[in-house]
Order: C-alpha cells, then sequence, then structure tokens
C-alpha cells in the first residue's frame, strides 16, 4: 500500500506536548474515561489512528492526544453538549472538529483547517477497537493474486473461500531499520508461517480454492500485529505501518467474504509452547467459564453471529460432537475445548487475542474468529507432520463450513 504523506500527516509529527480539560463533570455526560482512539482521515486520504488518554477528576475531564514517538498534542476549546463534541488542535495548522455521539458510544464528523480542506474524525471508546483498519481495494485482483504492503513486510493472498487466515507470529524479517521491541514479547511462533501457507495450499487442492490469506512477514521482535498499535509496533512507524496494512488486507478479505458468501470464518494461526501439546481452541472464553457447568458467556464469544444465526448453544459450538475440537480430536489432534478435553483445567491456555476478538463476530458482523494454537511436537515439526496436520485441518475445515455454514466446497 501506499506511504502515508501529507499536509496533515507530516503536521502531526511537528507536534508539542499538552493537556486538554472538558469542564464537564463526570457522570453529568458520556465522556468515557480511558484511551480513545482518534481515526483522522485527511482530506488527500491519509488516515491515522492516534491514542487519546481521557481521565476525570472533581472538575472534569482531561485528556492528552499522544502522538506516537513525537509526544502530545494540545485539544483547545474541548466542549461537549448535547452529545455533540466540539475542540480545535494543532497537529501543524489549526483543526477545527465537531463530532455527533453515535449510538455506539463512538463519535464522528469532520475536522476542517481555515482554507475549508476538511477531513473525517472519529474517535473510538476506550475497550476493544471495532474494525477501521483503511481497507485495500482487491476489486481488480483475482483469488490467488497477492499483494505486497510497503517492504513487503505484509503479504495478502485474496482467497475465493469464505475462510481467512492470518500468520501474525511467523515472520523472520528483522529489519535493522526497525529497533527491536522492548514493551510486549517478542518471541515468534516457529513454523506458524510454514503451517499457514501449507494449510492453504491443502484448502486448494480438497476444494480447488484458495483462503484469504494474510501474513505478517516482520518477526515478532519488530512488530506483534495481534495486539493493539501501541504495544505492537512500540511508536516505530515502519511497523505501524505494516500494522494497519496487515489489519486492512484482514478488513478487506472480512468484506469480500461478506460479499460473496454473507457468512464466513476468520482463523488466526499461532504456535504454543505450553506443556499439554494440545491444539488451543480461543473463542473469547476464559478458561474458568470453559471448567465450569455454568452457561458461557456470549459478551465475549467471538462467534456470536454463528451461535445467533443458529440458535445452538455456545457449549455445544465449542465442545459438542460437531465442534472444531470434536472433529479435529476424531482425526487424532488432541483439542481444547472438546468433548474429550471440555476446559482446559489448571493447564495453560490461549482463549484468543487481539486480532480474533477484532475482526470475530464479538461486537458486531457476520464473520466469526477463532484463534488457533497449535503445539510444536507432531503438529508444527518435525515437517512431515506438518504436512500431515495441514492436509487433516484443512479437511476439517471444510467439514466444519459444510456443517455449521452450510457452505458445498467439495463437488460430490
Ligand atoms: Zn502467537
Amino acid at each position: 500500500m501506499t506511504s502515508m504523506m501529507c499536509k496533515w500527516g507530516l503536521a502531526l509529527l511537528l507536534a508539542g506536548s499538552a493537556v486538554f480539560w472538558v469542564m464537564e463533570p463526570p457522570g453529568s455526560q458520556d465522556l468515557a474515561v480511558g484511551t480513545w482512539i482518534a481515526v483522522i482521515d485527511s482530506p488527500d486520504g491519509m488516515s491515522v489512528e492516534v491514542p487519546l488518554d481521557v481521565s476525570a477528576d472533581g472538575q472534569g475531564y482531561s485528556g492528552v492526544m499522544r502522538v506516537p514517538e513525537r509526544g502530545d498534542i494540545p485539544v483547545e476549546d474541548l466542549a461537549l453538549r448535547g452529545g455533540q463534541l466540539t475542540f480545535a488542535w494543532r497537529p501543524g495548522v489549526r483543526l477545527s472538529c465537531t463530532l455527533d455521539r453515535r449510538e455506539d458510544a463512538s463519535y464522528a464528523g469532520t475536522c476542517a483547517d481555515a482554507l475549508g480542506n476538511s477531513g473525517r474524525i472519529q474517535m473510538l471508546p476506550p475497550g476493544i477497537t471495532p474494525p477501521t483498519a483503511p481497507t485495500a481495494d482487491i476489486g481488480p485482483l483475482a483469488p490467488g493474486d497477492v499483494m505486497l504492503g510497503e517492504n513487503e513486510y505484509v503479504e495478502f493472498t485474496v482467497g475465493a473461500l469464505p475462510l481467512i487466515l492470518s500468520s501474525p507470529h511467523g515472520g523472520a524479517l528483522k529489519p535493522d531499520s526497525i529497533p527491536d521491541r522492548t514493551r510486549g514479547y517478542g518471541v515468534g511462533d516457529s513454523d506458524t508461517q510454514e503451517l499457514t501457507r501449507l494449510i492453504a495450499s491443502a484448502l486448494q487442492e480438497v476444494t480447488g480454492r484458495g483462503p484469504h490469506v494474510v501474513i505478517s512477514r516482520l518477526h515478532r521482535s519488530k512488530l506483534d500485529p495481534n495486539r493493539a498499535v501501541d504495544e505492537a509496533a512500540n511508536g516505530n512507524p515502519d511497523s505501524e505501518g505494516a500494522w494497519r496494512e496487515y489489519h486492512g488486507f484482514i478488513e478487506s478479505a472480512r468484506q469480500a467474504v461478506e460479499d460473496t458468501w454473507g457468512r464466513g470464518l476468520y482463523l488466526d494461526i499461532h504456535g504454543h509452547g505450553h506443556r499439554t501439546p494440545w491444539v488451543e481452541l480461543g473463542y473469547g472464553l476464559m478458561s474458568s467459564d470453559l471448567n465450569g457447568d455454568s452457561d458461557l458467556d456470549p459478551m465475549s464469544f467471538t462467534m456470536r453471529a454463528l451461535a445467533d444465526a443458529t440458535s445452538t448453544p455456545i457449549a455445544e459450538l465449542v465442545r459438542g460432537p460437531a465442534s472444531l475440537g470434536a472433529l479435529l480430536e476424531q482425526r487424532g489432534y488432541r483439542s481444547v475445548p472438546s468433548p474429550g478435553d471440555p476446559g482446559p483445567g489448571s493447564a495453560d491456555y490461549f482463549n484468543g487475542g487481539y486480532s480474533s476478538v477484532r475482526h470475530g463476530s464479538l461486537q458486531a458482523g457476520s464473520i466469526d474468529s477463532i484463534q488457533v494454537e497449535h503445539p510444536k511436537r507432531g503438529v508444527r515439526e518435525p515437517e512431515s507432520d506438518r504436512q500431515a496436520y495441514a492436509r487433516v485441518f484443512a479437511e476439517v475445515l471444510v467439514e466444519y463450513l459444510e456443517q455449521h455454514y452450510g457452505f458445498e466446497l467439495v463437488e460430490r
């Protein structure tokens, strides 16, 4: 994708530091305390996401617009009245912004400079960031075409199936131009990029069509796309650009799947180093929930679209006889949750991360998601086992998509 440079964008890099105040007491209005994300689209098409910390005391709210690597930008004349938020700020030129509150508690509106150039601004409330990355235009591309992002850090293969795979932690590139991340975990998931490619190839063999595939080619010490941008990129502009492309490609793939199939499945492919050598399927559900007998929490479930569409209880979807865990278990790959291992017990377990929450149907949309964590021995290595697993996993996915979504992907 193109590099993101423009008048407003360059101006962002020249900012100073400040704090802003809202003179309305907390509680009388709905400006949530915490880190907001301001998504700013400039007149010439550039999009930036800037964290905005909002806090409150007895006098009112205060906040800091945190521009990565450059510090904080003052926000002036901020007022919140009747659901309308207004303020001005100077990332370079002075911009006046007016935003209206929306039903989902975000704000959206425009910012304009003195010359009348205006761009969109959206403020996303604290919590999970809804899909906002700029989507890549995949209109003219055909299934099988490959798009590379800036510096070839991110790779997107256009698919034809109602299935999206991503590989966030299998990258090998360690460019000197990007310093190692100092915040967040930097050890990659070995062989997971290779595994993701093998699963895609096996799906092509089984169905004659491929999935959409998004791969981060940067090593995790440089970028962790399965985190919010701050921890993901540690403020490095090149890593942030790759992060935006990575999630933008997934957005594009989701849109393509929705347009073609109406609904579908997104799988984030990982490798774990936990003691129990099972496949860990993360649906957003906590270990403690899975271990108990009580109803599983739909508010954290990353497959809400499927649950709503089929009225199937969540417990049956995640560990019933037709669950992904059951299908893998039947093929000899121990999995959790599954009929045999309904919960992780006291064992370590990954229940899903940033990407599966952001791009699944937890909040909205019709694309469900699962974070799939693979053990090393017998699955990721040696290579012969990796190939065998990829083939089985592809066959299991075809069966799963047919049983739960009604997609007939193989001619009979
Ligand atoms: Zn991982």
